[in-house]
């Protein structure tokens, strides 16, 4: 194989690395990676208005209004995950209702158990949606939840998840709702006067910056209600808050080339059309994709109606010949990234519809998924354990 003479992805005198085909950290475009050849000092006005701009811009994005404030916080999504349910989830009598489809439902659980607030969950396994009817069921049979937490892509699969309605159901019994929206927003529609009271995602998904921080969407009169309840020093929502608010600053070394690689990422969106024109570009490479898989004879996880943009996820196929080390491995060094399984139950393996691709790159894993396919001598693609 001549990947030796490959170009792919990447700037001048690195062009053959390659593209990711994954959640995050993503493909991202020249000029992304251009924003962060400079070197930004924390305290200077011009970085303090790239972080003002950050935070006015994520709540335009979001549909906010004046009730809502943006807290940055340090660290990939998870960071501002365990920041927000240490800031918000009560501890005590009352619980948190986590829905649960998946893996970053199980973590979200995971860290509320591990800084003891009480915790009930739906659980879904991995690869079904859960009906606004049964978290409102789920309300009515326990008057001591009061927090509900739902993903609205659920990366695991790549199912999207009904958050409005959810929304609807759950505010309307007064009870505060709480999303992860790590790998939809940006790219799918999501109003935060939907009923959201709080929303976190991260700088490197769907609005195509690089790892290095996440943030929280809150009611502001949540936040000033957090004062003191944070289980961590660095993790303190409110903190973090007054900090932005004091002085335009953080209160330790902010990730400087990611918040203005963020900012370039954020103009970038907006010059493409904003969450619209982005959400498209995504539909059109996962229905490119699933098209020409199902082509070459693999079968999805999910059906059409259930599955997003974001990620689709492919049954490993029965042939013996299939061997997935390999075939990661050598369409690696034809420039395409994938994504291994992380389903409980089915074997599969996931490849990324999101990030500074289009359909050149989304014809160009498929022609290498082909060859490789032949390379390995694969024929038989019906599902194992089908
Ligand atoms: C990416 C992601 C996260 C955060 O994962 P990190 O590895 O901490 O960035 C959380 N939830 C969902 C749904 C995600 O896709």
């Amino acid at each position: 194989m001549d990947h030796t003479t490959r170009r792919y992805n990447g700037p001048p005198g690195q062009e053959d690395m390659p593209y990711l085909l994954t959640p995050g950290p993503l493909t991202t475009s020249q000029g992304v990676k251009a924003a962060m050849l400079a070197d930004w000092g924390s305290r200077d006005v011009e970085f303090r208005k790239v972080v003002a701009d950050i935070r006015n811009g994520l709540l335009a994005m979001a549909g906010a209004d004046e009730t809502y404030e943006c807290v940055i916080m340090q660290g990939s999504g998870t960071f501002a995950i365990e920041a927000a349910l240490g800031a918000f989830c009560p501890s005590g009598e009352a619980k948190t209702l986590v829905v649960a489809n998946g893996a970053y439902g199980d973590r979200a659980a995971k860290i509320l158990e591990k800084i003891g607030r009480p915790v009930v969950k739906i659980d879904k396994g991995d690869s079904a949606a859960p009906t606004p009817e049964e978290v409102g069921a789920a309300l009515d049979a326990d008057p001591a939840i009061t927090h509900v937490w739902v993903i609205h892509c659920e990366t695991t699969s790549g199912i999207v998840n009904p958050v409005t309605d959810i929304a609807s159901v759950v505010r309307g019994r007064g009870r505060r709702f709480m999303v992860d929206a790590m790998s939809s927003f940006g790219a799918l529609p999501l109003d935060m006067r939907d009923g959201l009271d709080v929303m976190v995602s991260s700088s490197n998904k769907c609005i195509e910056g690089v790892p290095g921080f996440s943030y929280v969407l809150v009611k502001r009169h949540m936040l000033e209600m957090s004062k003191g309840r944070s289980h961590s020093v660095v993790l303190d929502l409110y903190e973090q808050w007054k900090g932005l608010e004091a002085n335009g600053q953080f209160r330790f070394t902010p990730p400087t080339h990611a918040l203005v690689a963020f900012h370039q990422a954020m103009k970038e969106h907006a010059a493409e059309g904003g969450v619209e024109a982005r959400g498209n570009r995504y539909a059109r490479n996962a229905d490119l994709l699933v098209k020409g898989m199902r082509d070459i004879g693999f079968s999805t996880l999910l059906n059409d109606n259930e599955a997003g943009p974001i990620i689709q996820t492919f049954l490993t196929p029965r042939d013996p010949n299939f061997d997935f080390e390999h075939f990661y491995e050598s369409l690696r060094m034809r420039g395409f990234a994938i994504y291994p399984g992380k389903l409980t139950k089915r074997p599969s393996f996931r490849i990324g519809t999101i990030g500074k691709v289009d359909e050149t790159v989304m014809n160009g894993v498929l022609a290498a998924i082909r060859a490789v396919l032949g390379e390995m001598n694969v024929t038989d693609l019906s599902p194992l354990g089908a």
